[in-house]
């Protein structure tokens, strides 16, 4: 579970980490009226629970009024990542001598926590680490001990950070590591921590994911979940669909969450990227079927369908009718559609199935398909 920034800022900032002064607005009057009380320049920053805001338009700096209601207005009520952005934080902005990067992460292949520093923040640190390795510092903890000073100390001073700042910036590493470790965390991030001209460090930005398996012992942060807000997955959901969107480019329907796994890797290995996981289940009757393509064609990234059924209970030729009626509503498919049919009465089902999607016979050959398709629509 992802906390919001302003939820994980709150967090840090009771374990003594300096964050910007701050308010979470809903409406640009409120907006323009938070940034007045707090003194521009400000940050207008989109409270959804994901990262890379920045890159996608979520976040802005601006130095008057008018910047500050043209930015809320334009990132209130836009989409990140699927996430309608329903509240933005306004913050005071920060004079940036240095961006630097603090994380604390599960290390699984060394079984053990890991704390990294970097001086080279505010960018993204999976880009560092490909980038120069060497550009991030790393500390493995020892749980039954904690973090000791010496190695807080280690990771500040072997991290390309200007050495007047190391020992202020191993004390916010060791808060850093205690709020990972007290609130069973995930992921615990600062990036960018800013080093002000003045020497101050100030934690600009705050990434806290806590262990869903965990959270009944952290009821206060559970409570302050961000609900999920992805509308498609919101309406699969009640739909009674299983759904989990994904960030490429063929839709996948079936049925049996097994055999939709296995579609999503064949997907991969043929070169393509599923786009999302859907599975209607046992029972995948017309109205469910159309239900789950009514999700995928929804999902703008979607550039072909894939629909793998194997019929077991449910037959082939009641699955096509299934198939056939959700269809019918459209004038023009929005996309390609693929169907692989297998199972009792596949054959039945394949004769009795629409001209208008593709029917394949092979999964391979199915899978295959539908990533051409994708490809070439997208
Ligand atoms: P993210 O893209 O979701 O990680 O959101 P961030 O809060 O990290 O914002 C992206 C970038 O905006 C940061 O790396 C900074 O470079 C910049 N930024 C964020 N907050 C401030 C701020 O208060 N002052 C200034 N000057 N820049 C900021
Ligand atoms: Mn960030």
């Amino acid at each position: 579970m992802r906390l919001l920034e302003h939820r994980a800022k709150a967090v840090f900032e009771a374990a003594g980490i300096r964050v910007p002064e701050g308010r979470v607005v809903e409406t640009g009057p409120s907006a323009l009226e938070a940034g007045l009380e707090i003194g521009l320049p400000v940050a207008v920053k989109a409270l959804v629970p994901v990262g890379g805001r920045g890159k996608a338009g979520g976040v802005a700096v601006v130095e008057t009024d008018q910047e500050l209601k043209e930015a809320a207005d334009s990132i209130l009520g836009s989409t990140i990542d699927g996430y309608p952005v329903e509240s933005v934080l306004i913050e005071a902005a920060v004079d940036i001598e240095q961006e630097l990067y603090l994380g604390v992460t599960m290390d699984r292949e060394a079984r053990r926590p890991v704390v990294m520093a970097s001086g080279r923040g505010g960018v993204d640190i999976e880009t560092v680490a490909a980038e120069d390795p060497t550009a991030i510092a790393r500390e493995h903890v020892d749980p039954a001990f904690g973090l000791h000073p010496y190695q807080a100390r280690a990771a500040a001073y072997g991290a390309s950070i200007p050495r007047s700042a190391a020992q202020k910036v191993a004390t916010v590493l060791s808060s850093l590591y205690s709020i990972w470790a007290d609130r069973d965390a995930t992921d615990a991030e600062i990036n960018p921590l800013i080093l002000r001209p003045d020497g101050e460090l100030i934690a600009a930005d705050a990434v806290l994911n806590l262990d869903d398996d965990a959270l009944f012992r952290q009821s206060e942060l559970a409570e302050q979940a961000a609900p999920a807000s992805d509308v498609l997955e919101a309406r699969a959901t009640a739909a009674g669909l299983e759904y989990v969107r994904l960030s490429g480019h063929v839709g996948v329907v079936g049925n049996g969450a097994g055999l939709v796994m296995t579609t999503l890797d064949l997907i991969e290995a043929a070169g393509g990227s599923p786009a999302n996981f859907l599975d209607v289940g046992g029972g995948a009757d017309a109205k469910r079927v159309a239900e789950a393509l009514s999700v995928v064609f929804d999902d703008p990234n979607v550039g072909s369908v894939l629909i793998n059924i194997f019929g077991g209970i449910t037959r082939g030729d009641e699955v096509a009718a299934g198939i056939n009626e959700a269809l019918a509503g459209f004038d023009e498919l929005p996309v390609p559609v693929v169907v692989r049919l297998a199972g009792t009465e596949a054959e039945a089902g394949r004769a009795a199935l629409t001209d208008t999607v593709e029917s394949v016979v092979s999964l391979e050959a199915a899978v295959d398909r539908a990533v051409k398709l994708a490809e070439v629509s997208g």
